[in-house]
Parts: C-alpha cells; structure tokens; sequence
C-alpha cells in the first residue's frame, strides 16, 4: 500500500485558499481533513474558506475584471497558452494530487484527466480569438446595427469532487478566455489541483485576481458565493438536489445560472449490435473512474436475442477488473471517493437484492484493502423500470442491465428517468442508430461508444441534468453577453417614427 506522497503539500500548508495571486489560509475556524480513500489514512488538514474569505476573493476578481476584460483577445489568448504550456509542464505533479485525494488509478489521472485539461487550456487559448457577433448592418435603412459579445463580470463557480480537476478547468478556461474573472469553490473533499491549477495559471502570468480559489463547505461559503452581489454569474456542476438549491439562491438575485447536474445514462444495444464491443464498451462506460462519473453507462437495455449472452459476458469482464491501490501501475479501479460514498453505494445494491439478481460484484473486497473505500464491480439484472437502481443516480461502479423487444421500447425505456446528459445506442444499422441519434433526450448520444469527449464538442445536458454547456465554443453562450449597438445614419434631427408620439402628419 503506498504512503501519502503528495508534493504540493508543504506549500499548501500555507492555506488553502487561493486569492490575489497568493495562497492564504480560511479563515472560518473550522478545518477540514482530506482523507485518502484508498488509505483511510488522513492526508492534509486546512482551514475552511469563511464568509469573509469568499467575500476577499470576490473583491480580489472584481479588482482584476477591468483590466482583464479590457485586455485584447490575442493578450488573453497568449496568457492561456503559456498557462496551457505551464501545466503541461507540471503535468506529473497534478496526476500525482489527483489520484491521492480522489483515489484514481494513476493511469487514469495520466492519460485522461491531466492531459484532457491541457488540451482544454490548448483550446480556449484559441478559442479566446474566435469570439463571434453576428454580422453589422442596417436593418431599417436608417440605422446601422450590429452586436457586442461581452463578458458578464465575476463568475462563482462551484464544482464537484469526482473530476476536481477537470471541473476546474471547464469552468474556468472559457470564462477567462472570454474576458471574465473568477472565484470557483471547488468540493472540501478535493481541493488540491484546483489550487495547483490557480498557481499555474498565476506562474504563467494570468494577472493576480483573474483566478481565485476558495476551499470551503458548501452550506457556509458555497452559498455566499452564489448569492454574492458582486458576482454576476453562478456555474453549478453537482447534484441535482444541490442545484436546485443553488438555482433557488441565483435565481432571487436574478443571476446568469449554468447547470451540470447529475445523470443516468442508458446503454441501448440492439440485436444487430456487435457484441464483443458493446460488452467492452459497457464495462469501460460503467466502471470509468469507479462508476462516479456523470456520464457513465448506468442502465443497459438489451434487445432480447443478445440478452443472455450480454449479461454473461459483462459479468466475466468485470471479474477481471482490477480493484486496488491507484499508485499501483496494475490497478484498473480504485476505491470510492470516501467510505460513506461507498456505504451509500453499497446500500443502493443490498435494497436491489430485494427485487433484483445482484450477477457479479456487490461487495466491498477484503484483504490488504479493506481499509479503503473500495466496492467491487457489480452488475445487476431484472430489475423493474421504476425500481431505485434504475432511475436514481448510484454514482458507483454498479451497471444495471434490463431486457427489451421492440425498438420503441428500448428508446423509450432509455428516456424514462428524470435525467438526460448522455446516453449511447448500439447497432450495426445506420437508420437504427439515426434514430436513436433524433430521439434519445440528452446532451451527448454516442453511437457504438460511451465516454469519449473532446475539448471541441459541447457537454451539458437536458431535463435533471442541467442546462448550458461546458467545453467548446458553445460554451462562450454561458459567459458572454449580447449587447445590440444601434446607429442612427440619417443625422435628422426630426425622425420619421415620432409622430407615434407626438405630431400629426
Ligand atoms: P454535490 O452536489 O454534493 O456537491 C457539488 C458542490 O456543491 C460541492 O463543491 C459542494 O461543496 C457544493 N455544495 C453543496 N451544498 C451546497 C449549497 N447548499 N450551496 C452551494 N454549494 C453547495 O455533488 P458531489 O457529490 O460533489 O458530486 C457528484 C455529483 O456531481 C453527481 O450528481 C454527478 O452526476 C454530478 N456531476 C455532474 C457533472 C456534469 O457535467 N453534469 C459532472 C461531474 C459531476
């Protein structure tokens, strides 16, 4: 089992909040211990973000918004490729604090977390030049028209504990690179790349102010930051339940409100489908990241010809899953973010035996990593439509697999829960896939896939799950907005259309 190796932690040590370009500690007199789930073994322990701490990094990026607003695109886009290249060259030091406070396997923070957000910084840093207005005219004859797109002011930003870093980024990189500043509060759970990603970008020269950090609890400092006067925008990725409190407190302040909320993505395979593939695709899409993953396969529904053989050989593939320590080169999963998370999940599976056949898994293992918040994979079959493990988010390595006959069902059956991020639909047929494509309700259908996303395509989802996006220019929708100029041309000083108001002809 390996030791708690952490690099940044004695700079750390100096406070976790990250405001003005300067690592500060909270102010709230409360601490929090990061605990490392693979472990149970404490890592770090640091002083909340207080009220007046949040209010300090309101103030440190309402100080930096003129100047970084004012700024040209390409001085903001120089600025991210520097911080594009400073993270790359950093890259180790955030694989190695992403797997400690999350519990990931190594080659998972290595070749996908770290390096989809230097592509992300790579992105935006481009992307900060390509700003787009409609084009100028004159609409009426007499006028000439045309839109300004503009930054909104200091966004807080809230994020979740399952991708830390990544979340940092995505909602970061487009609001800076469209001229805004701001203040994210990452989980308490995992504060560490967030703050490492802020001295990254201040070390490649993002002016003090433009990226401020504040690690504190969510009911204390997270609803200050959303109800705070000065921040004009509220960027919520969480849980649903969170998010409608959040929605409630931006709302009422008549704030810009971004979404990213939870998911319960289905896994369609119709009886063409290869199965080889959608056998591995269901098990990398469920168990990514030990299932805690938005967007991960959580409900497959199977055309019945394929059904059996599905169920059998997700069941072998996932008993070669490697469960075990995430610093060891041979672990395919590791443990759950924390042990109540795991316990939650592991209730979710002990209710279904209830009413469902728990196929493989459902357990937490033994041995030399019994400390640890791990839970082997699980597969579940026969449980009904409207059953707990079908419709709630488990938010574990826990697949849930459901027969169907005619196509209609399948797609309807995949559109029955309140979610609606992702989704993937399986088959050999192009006008199977087309509609499924058309009629499945979510942000992302993938097609003979389940997983794979790009800094150039949108994510963000419909129904429960949210709205606006992340990633990609259409992300610059959620941070900018539209103004329309309007010149007169004609210089007359008695117009036409005021004899609407006064006059008669
Ligand atoms: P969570 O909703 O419990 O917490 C998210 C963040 O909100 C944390 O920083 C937390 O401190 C903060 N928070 C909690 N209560 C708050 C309050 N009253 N006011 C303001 N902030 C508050 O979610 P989690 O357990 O950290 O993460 C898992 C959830 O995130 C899952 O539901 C998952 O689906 C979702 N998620 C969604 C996406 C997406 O892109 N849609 C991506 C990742 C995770």
């Amino acid at each position: 089992m390996h030791e708690n190796r952490f690099q940044a932690q004695d700079r750390l040590a100096a406070g976790a909040q990250f405001i003005a370009g300067e690592l500060r500690r909270g102010t709230s007199g409360t601490s929090h211990t990061v605990v490392d789930p693979a472990t149970g073994r404490p890592v770090h322990t640091y002083e909340l973000a207080g009220t007046d701490d949040v209010d300090a990094a309101v103030a440190a990026a309402r100080a930096a918004y003129p100047g970084w607003s004012r700024a040209t695109p390409g001085e903001r886009s120089d600025a991210l490729h520097a911080f594009a290249a400073v993270l790359g060259e950093r890259a180790e030091e955030f694989v190695q604090a992403e797997s400690l406070q999350c519990g990931k396997p190594l080659k998972l923070s290595r070749e996908f977390d770290v390096p989809g957000t230097v592509d992300n910084a790579a992105f935006f840093a481009g992307a900060a030049r390509h700003l787009q207005g409609s084009s100028a005219g004159e609409y009426s004859g007499d006028h000439t028209s045309y839109v300004r797109r503009e930054p909104i002011g200091v966004v807080g930003s809230i994020a979740p504990w399952n991708y830390p870093l990544q979340m940092a980024a995505w909602k970061i990189l487009p609001a800076v690179a469209a001229g805004n500043t701001i203040v994210l509060k990452p989980s308490e759970l995992t504060p560490f790349t967030s703050l490492l990603f802020a001295e990254a970008a201040t070390a490649a020269g993002l002016p003090d102010g433009v990226v401020n950090i504040v690690s504190g609890a969510g009911l204390g400092a997270g609803e200050h930051l959303v109800g705070h006067e000065d921040v004009a925008m509220t960027s919520f990725t969480g849980s649903t339940a969170v998010g409608r409190r959040v929605a409630e407190i931006a709302t009422a302040g008549v704030k810009r409100l971004h979404l990213e909320l939870g998911g319960k993505a289905p896994f369609v395979v119709f009886d063409d489908a290869d199965l080889d593939a959608a056998v591995h695709g269901a098990v990398a899409g469920a168990l990514i990241n030990s299932g805690q993953d938005c967007t991960a396969a959580t409900r497959a529904y199977v055309q019945r010809p394929l059904y059996d053989a599905f169920v059998a050989g997700v069941a072998d593939l996932m008993a070669t899953v490697q469960v075990g320590d995430p610093f060891d080169p041979a672990t395919d999963i590791g443990p759950l973010i924390s042990h109540a998370h795991r316990d939650r999940v592991a209730g979710f599976v002990e209710r279904a035996r209830g009413y469902a056949r728990v196929v493989t898994g459902g357990e937490a293992p033994g041995g030399g990593l019994a400390p640890g918040a791990y839970y082997r994979p699980t597969l579940i079959a026969d449980a009904p439509q409207d059953s707990e493990a079908v419709q709630a988010e488990i938010f574990g390595p826990v697949l849930v697999v459901l027969p169907f006959d005619s196509d209609d069902e399948g797609l309807r059956l995949a559109n029955d829960t309140p979610y609606g991020l992702a989704a993937s639909a399986w088959t050999r047929d192009v006008f199977r896939a087309g509609r499924a494509t058309r009629e499945i309700q979510a942000g992302c259908v993938w097609v003979n896939d389940h997983i794979p996303i790009l800094s150039e395509m949108p994510h963000g989802g419909y129904k429960a799950s949210g709205y606006g996006k992340d990633m990609s220019a259409y992300s610059f929708e959620e941070y900018t907005q539209i103004k329309h100029v309007m010149y007169d041309n004609t210089a007359v000083a008695r117009k036409d259309w005021h004899r609407t108001v006064f006059g008669r002809r």
